[in-house]
């Protein structure tokens, strides 16, 4: 454990600390906030939602579709007879 200056008032605090005990401001010894964090890690699963949506979506449309047609096209010959 070692203690780093608090990025808010400069009191020294413990880098594990979840807030600083002198001014309260959360994670005193990290230099980007919990909410910080929070929005980094979101857009990285929004990221990575992105990408298997469409790495699914395209799956879905070279498989699904087809077999979508063809099932569609059965009912169509036997109208025609
Ligand atoms: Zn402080």
């Amino acid at each position: 454990m070692s203690l780093v200056p608090c990025r808010a008032c400069g009191y020294q605090v413990d880098t594990s600390a979840l807030a600083c005990p002198k001014c309260g401001a959360t994670d005193p010894g990290h230099k980007i906030s919990r909410q910080q964090r929070n929005v980094i890690s979101t857009s990285i699963q929004v990221v990575i939602i992105a990408i298997l949506l469409v790495w699914g979506g395209s799956y879905l449309w070279r498989t699904v579709v087809p077999m979508a047609k063809e099932l569609l096209g059965k009912p169509q010959t036997e109208q025609s007879r």
